[in-house]
């Protein structure tokens, strides 16, 4: 078959379900009936391997038995209470966990929500409170949800804020490090400094550091395209931080929880954050978030401006303390580290052979991989992005893009070596097949 043009982008988006019961964008017109480890199956039997990972919410993998069985006797414990009110022993339980799992010796917090986008808001407010500042610094390409504090951090999609503003003020955007398009001969330390000089310019015309409560980051940005920037970058915003009392907070709701090949992200940095945003797979997809964060940033916003009926509800609560045990158990972090190794080298073989493979970041089981039109301009190819993603949905992954052009690899971390070479098997022969129809 020729795909001319936008042909690909045409097919992708007629693929796209429009009855979907709220009217969220699907892909592909996929109804999924059942789910298992790494595998999903349709409502006609069909089954494929799931790359998408549930969008990083299912790092456990889909159904695993613990979480399953885990619910079940919470459900016939308590389902549900007011959690305005009152507490329950498991989410009491899950709270004292949580505030251990925190990259610090310091006393943490937990505050419970029951959406990533509701904990992002979170940050902003306990930031804002505990500093008395308002203004928030986040960074371009970043997304952090749909919630109005969170939209309003997010940079990375001018459909989204379009027809809903004006956004919540006093949210600055900076550049965020780009390691694959930058100027000719640039080595790293000379690109930190200039995206560092990109970070520093609102301080230095017409922000003052002392009005700044946060700076809220994804340590490795996924919705941008899984993208990492330098540690120095990272580490010299830290320290600025620091220097000028501006809390540090991170979005760990996509790269959280092993994803990364860490427990957190922002481990790769050495840093130790104020506040951590967490949700997806917390509680293996279930409904629930959580901001973790030092004791007394918490403690001052005091209790009625974050709270919701059925944040750390007693289900989701039991789902995550068993997604808990299941990362420290199976061993995902490392497990994402050794399997991210040997995706990374499937890739990289790939690279080698298809000019249109121009970037392959991989940090743990967690891939962007970006599609160009050709190796020297660089310059994003989404239709033929799109044309990839649909052929491998046709011979059974579920893999779809980021940003317009890169192919996002975040498959769940239980993922077998055999599933994953099953799925190298079937990308081989989509970029063969692409590459033919494409001369
Ligand atoms: N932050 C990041 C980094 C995310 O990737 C997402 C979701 O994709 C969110 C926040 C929002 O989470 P939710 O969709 O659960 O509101």
């Amino acid at each position: 078959m020729a795909w001319e043009n936008d042909l690909g982008d045409q097919l992708f988006h007629e693929n796209m379900n429009n009855v979907a019961p709220t009217g969220i964008v699907q892909y592909y017109n996929l109804v999924i009936k059942s789910a298992q480890g790494a595998e999903v199956t349709d409502v006609e039997g069909k089954q494929y391997i799931d790359l998408l990972g549930s969008a990083s919410a299912m790092n456990v993998g889909h159904n695993h038995p613990h979480v399953v069985a885990a619910m079940k006797q919470q459900i016939d414990e308590l389902v549900s209470y007011d959690a305005g009110y009152f507490t329950n022993p498991t989410s009491m339980k899950l709270a004292e966990r949580l505030t251990k799992l925190a990259p610090g010796d310091q006393k943490y917090k937990v505050a419970f929500g029951t959406s990533g986008s509701d904990a992002n808001d979170g940050i902003i407010k306990f930031a804002r409170a505990a500093t008395g500042r308002s203004y928030i610094i986040s960074f371009e390409g970043g997304y952090h949800g749909t919630t109005f504090g969170a939209i309003s951090a997010g940079a990375c999609d001018v459909n989204m804020v379009r027809k809903i503003g004006p956004l919540v003020p006093n949210i600055v955007h900076v550049p965020f490090p780009d390691l694959y398009r930058h100027y000719p001969n640039e080595t790293v330390h000379e690109i930190s400094m200039r995206y560092l000089a990109d970070f520093m310019r609102p301080f230095n015309t017409y922000l003052p550091a002392d009005e700044v409560a946060c700076v809220l980051i994804e340590p490795i940005q996924g919705d941008a395209g899984i993208i990492k920037p330098p540690d120095e970058y990272i580490q010299a915003i830290h320290t600025f931080c620091q220097a000028n009392g501006i809390l540090f907070a991170v979005d760990e709701i996509n790269q959280g929880l092993g994803r990364s090949g860490k427990m957190w992200s922002i481990e790769h940095f050495g840093i130790e954050p104020d506040l951590i945003a967490t949700g997806k797979s917390i509680a293996a997809g279930m409904p629930l978030s959580a901001v973790i964060g030092k004791a007394d940033i918490m403690d001052a916003l005091g209790t009625s401006a974050h709270v919701f009926t059925t944040a750390g509800n007693p289900v989701c609560a039991a789902a995550s303390s068993a997604v808990l045990d299941i990362i420290a158990d199976e061993k995902l972090p490392e497990k994402s580290v050794t399997d991210g190794e040997y995706a990374k080298e499937q890739f990289l073989k790939l690279q080698a052979r298809f000019d249109f493979i121009g970037d392959v970041r991989m940090f743990g089981l967690n891939g962007g991989i970006e599609i160009v039109k050709d190796k020297i301009s660089k310059t994003p190819d989404n239709n033929a992005a799109a044309q990839i993603i649909f052929r491998a949905f046709q011979k059974g992954l579920i893999l779809v893009k980021l940003a317009g052009n890169v192919l996002r690899f975040q498959p769940p971390l239980v993922i077998t070596r055999a599933q994953l070479d099953q799925v190298f098997t079937i990308l081989e022969e989509v970029f063969n097949d692409f590459q033919q129809d494409k001369i």
